[in-house]
């Protein structure tokens, strides 16, 4: 059988690109998987990297149809712009009749399934999880019969018009999945993204990771010598030195995420390459993170999400301040300053919880650097279909869904002067992506003084944040001239500061 798999084009608009409660990195290897799977069975592949590559639709059309694909699989990532484009498209695909079985998948797809299938008749059918089994189980089935309707983890709609969907059992010995195909597209995106683990035995309320995988899954792990042959393979046909473990979690609970730790760091010592990793607080031990570095480790992401152990606890985070603070430690006891995971204002913050976070910061250093200062001071939990927050705001409710869509939704802040400093920050940081959008992406470079002056816009957060926090707990309020105020004096700072910074293209 022939399989296209479509990365379709899509766009992340400035104010959303900081936004890391979401899923590029989690699923950018769910099509390599996909296909990689197809590929073992026999059946033919064509990886189509619309985003990557900045395909039109019309070019991606003609791919299309040189194909002949029976099955046109669509990675759906995002949903933050309206999927219209994409459906028109599909739609035509089908009229021509150059996509006889169009299949989406991917994380955005196994929340919102059932809207897909709503709102996209062209769309025959969802992948709801991994995506492996559900298309390996598709492409068996013989060409020219009507659409299997009761395959594992395949959402459909029944003659009847119904929605069907039999859950799959997730695939437990992850060494038994072959190596996941990579485009050329892949490899020019600096680092060799890889995926060591799934799930995560966390149960963060913000968090969607659990929910894809099923929930009650047990955190899943490859075993270190499997991971170190596909690493080996990408150094042997690429020549590749840098690499980025994908996994939410890339520990694993206790001991035994410890140890096999440990056995990865001791088969990657000798590759000589380096590579970044993302974890838990309560999982940065010394003697690991000492190993890890030694073989390689360059740069982390913890998820610290507060300064406050009552905010950690209504996100179920199981972690502590205390854990937050002797991870930073040890991180930096080994050179690694790590990028942080930090959740500023949720649904139910208080003022209180506001100058604790304010004072966190800043006793562990994570003010003074301009993209860390915008990100923590701004960042607003995201409430993401397939969560528990979702539900929870929802059964309350206090989550507002626009009409497009259920599967992102807003929600009202409990304090109203929580909600007036969130809304000063989240419209200056805004104004401070869009102006640093080209140095932050890479696509500029930063001309020479640059650095004072982003140390003043980082002070300028700083000030910022602390005067507006200091008028809130003396009982002051923001009318709308006043935030008005603030806003036209941040923005005209900003601007002359650094508004000119992008002129130098690289
Ligand atoms: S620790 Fe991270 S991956 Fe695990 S549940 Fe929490 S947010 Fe999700």
């Amino acid at each position: 059988m022939k399989v296209v798999l479509l990365e379709h084009p899509r766009s992340i608009t400035v104010e959303r690109c900081n936004d890391i409660a979401n899923t590029p990195l989690s699923s950018c290897l769910l099509t390599g998987y996909a296909g990689a799977v197809l590929v073992k069975e026999g059946h033919e592949v064509k990886i189509i990297e619309g985003y990557l590559d900045r395909l039109s639709w019309d070019s991606i059309r003609e791919t299309i149809r040189g194909a002949k694909a029976d099955i046109l699989g669509v990675h759906m990532v995002y949903h933050w712009k309206g999927d219209e484009d994409l459906y028109r498209f599909l739609g035509e695909l089908k009229n021509e009749g150059l996509a006889p079985l169009i299949v989406a998948y991917g994380f955005y797809p196994t929340i919102s399934h059932a809207q897909i299938l709503h709102d996209c008749i062209p769309i025959d059918a969802v992948v709801v999880g991994e995506p492996e089994v559900p298309f390996a189980s598709l492409a068996r089935y013989p060409q020219g019969q009507d659409f299997p309707q009761r395959l594992p983890g395949i959402a459909s709609r029944s003659d009847s018009g119904e929605f069907v969907l039999i859950p799959q059992e997730p695939v437990i010995d992850l060494d038994s999945v072959p190596f996941p195909l990579r485009t050329e597209s892949l490899y020019r995106i600096g680092e060799v993204n890889i995926l060591g683990s799934r799930g995560c035995y966390g149960r963060c309320t913000f968090c969607y990771i659990n929910t894809f995988y099923g929930k009650g899954m047990p955190w899943r792990f490859r075993s270190p010598e499997n991971i170190i042959a596909e690493i080996d393979a990408i150094i042997r046909e690429r020549g590749a030195r840098d690499f980025y473990f994908t996994d939410p979690n890339f520990f694993g609970p206790g001991l035994r995420g410890q140890e096999r730790a440990m056995r990865i760091a001791e088969l990657l010592k000798p590759r000589n390459i380096h590579f970044g990793i993302e974890g838990r607080v309560n999982d940065i031990r010394d003697e690991t993170i000492e190993a890890l570095v030694n073989a390689g480790l360059r740069h982390i992401l913890i998820g610290l999400e507060s300064g406050r152990n009552e905010a950690l606890q209504r996100m179920n985070k199981m972690t502590t301040v205390a854990e937050n603070e002797e991870a930073l430690r040890i991180l930096r006891k080994y050179d690694i300053e790590p990028n942080v995971g930090f959740i500023m204002f949720e649904p139910d913050s208080t003022i209180e919880d506001l100058r604790t976070n304010f004072e966190f910061l800043k006793r562990n250093d994570l003010l003074k650097n301009l993209p860390v200062t915008a990100n923590v001071l701004y960042h607003h939990q995201i409430i993401l279909g397939g969560t528990a927050a979702y539900h929870e705001l929802k059964n309350t409710g206090r989550l507002e869904l626009s009409a497009s869509s259920a599967y992102e939704g807003t929600a009202y802040f409990q304090n109203a002067a929580v909600a007036e400093l969130a809304a000063i920050m989240r419209e200056i940081t805004n104004f401070l992506f869009s102006v640093m959008d080209g140095i932050w992406s890479g696509k500029t470079i930063s001309p020479p003084g640059s650095q004072a002056k982003h140390q003043a816009v980082n002070q300028m957060l700083v000030d910022i944040f602390e005067q507006s926090l200091s008028t809130l707990e003396q009982g002051g309020r923001f009318s709308s001239e006043g935030t008005s105020l603030v806003l036209s004096q941040s923005r005209e700072k900003i601007s002359l500061l650094v508004g000119n910074d992008q002129s130098l293209a690289s």
